[in-house]
């Protein structure tokens, strides 16, 4: 038994249709009261009838009546407006400030044991790594699952939107701007984030403008820019971005970020930053306006062509300058990355653009994209699948890893659509 878990059963009356005071008078609930979360009772405004008298005012909630010594309400005024002591247990009498002593509801009287068991068997689970409620997940109704699904799509794109406010804060509303950043930000993955953020921040959108259509250059001021042009080249290909760089420096005022910054342990080769940046000035040289492009496009799959975007030549047997590869593989993003890039950086995006100008519209199509693109394929989204619960789309997966980040992992079922259908579950006798 928690604190958490009384307030829980007091808000939602999950409690006997007949109550009494520990003194044997009848208590009828009108309305719970308030939840407060901050010092002071558990909730204000309640509304009962005790014994056929009515009464507005507030509420505690504490496991054993005793508690409220402990916690020295008895000395403190902001207690005495309490018209009920909510309580598992009954160990003692107290008394508010003013000398009142206040009517008390013995909760285990009034409480199926069975809630008290579903919640406990949530709260410490047999498998605690996978998903807390798996036994009991089957037996929840699909309608209940969706829509508290949905609910969690949009708990996630509204997380992954603080990046964007971020970014959008930084370039003073641009959201040109702002775009290439975040683009820039997930090109990284999770490892070059920062670094690539950095890049693109040193680099100014206009000046890449400038050379649209001419993949060479931009890779070339993407590459210098990146610190990654520094020393003596072997290979023709360093060599001339080398000197393309040289040539575009001469009148732009132009300062590299540092070239240790950028991470090439614990990647895949594919996902190395000589190979991303080369994919990033491709897709930056076919579309210069890219915020514009992507707010056009409502269909996924005109998305993922535009960023299944493709390195140089060089980089088909190349992972870094100088170190040639076994094997010649031209390197693509790939669909899955593209779907990544649609998925951490548009759909966020677009959903605060549609925020930020008032237009619902823009923010259902953040939704309609991310159902329109496959499920995500790891960890966690297997262990919902083990437990017969099989998302259609990204925009379920999304909703999945959010369920499982922010609430199955801290326990907060009390919180949760299907816990609440969980907990609530009482067999027939
Ligand atoms: S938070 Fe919800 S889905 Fe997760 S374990 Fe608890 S009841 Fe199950």
């Amino acid at each position: 038994m928690t604190e958490a878990f009384l307030h829980y059963i007091w808000q939602h009356q999950m409690v006997a249709k007949t109550l009494a005071t520990t003194d044997g008078q009848s208590v009828v609930v009108h309305r719970v009261g308030d939840l407060n979360r901050d010092a002071g009772p558990d909730f204000f405004n309640a509304h009962l009838s005790i014994d056929g008298v009515e009464w507005v005012g507030n509420i505690e909630v504490h496991l054993r009546s005793s508690d409220w010594n402990v916690h020295r309400h008895s000395q403190d005024k902001s207690y005495n407006n309490v018209i009920l002591h909510v309580v598992y247990e009954h160990d003692c009498e107290i008394t508010l400030e003013n000398g009142n002593v206040p009517p008390t509801l013995e909760l285990c009287r009034f409480i199926h044991p069975a809630l008290v068991d579903n919640y406990d068997a949530l709260i410490h689970p047999a498998e605690p790594d996978g998903v807390p409620c798996a036994q009991r997940l089957p037996g929840v109704p699909s309608f209940i699952v969706n829509s508290w699904l949905d609910r969690m799509t949009v708990e996630r794109i509204e997380a992954k939107s603080q990046v964007v406010r971020r970014l959008l804060d930084e370039s003073c509303g641009s959201w040109e701007q702002t775009c290439y950043w975040l683009m820039a930000h997930y090109f990284g993955g999770k490892v070059n984030a920062l670094p690539f953020e950095l890049l693109a921040k040193a680099t100014d959108q206009r000046l890449l403008a400038r050379w649209k259509d001419n993949p060479r250059r931009i890779e070339a001021l993407l590459m210098g820019q990146a610190g990654m042009l520094e020393g003596y080249f072997e290979d023709d290909y360093p060599r001339q971005l080398q000197a393309d760089y040289d040539a575009l420096r001469t009148g732009a005022s132009l300062t590299p970020v540092s070239s240790f910054l950028w991470k090439f342990f614990r990647i895949r080769p594919s996902a190395f930053p000589t190979i991303r940046i080369s994919q990033f000035a491709n897709l930056v040289a076919s579309s210069s306006n890219l915020f514009s492009a992507l707010l056009e496009m409502t269909d996924a799959g005109e998305m993922e062509k535009l960023l299944d975007c493709r390195a140089a030549d060089y980089w088909d047997n190349h992972y870094r300058f100088d170190q040639p590869a076994a094997k010649s593989t031209p390197k693509r993003m790939g669909r899955t990355q593209a779907d990544l890039l649609i998925i951490n950086a548009w759909v966020p995006l677009l959903f605060v653009y549609g925020e930020v100008r008032g237009q619902q519209q823009y923010k259902e199509q953040a939704v309609a994209l991310l159902q329109q693109l496959p499920p995500e394929d790891n960890t966690v989204i297997r262990q919902f699948q083990a437990v017969g619960l099989t998302p259609a789309n990204a925009a379920q997966t999304q909703a999945l890893l959010q369920l499982k980040s922010r609430y199955c992992n801290d326990r907060r079922c009390l919180q949760c659509s299907i816990g609440h259908n969980i907990i609530k579950q009482i067999p027939k006798d």
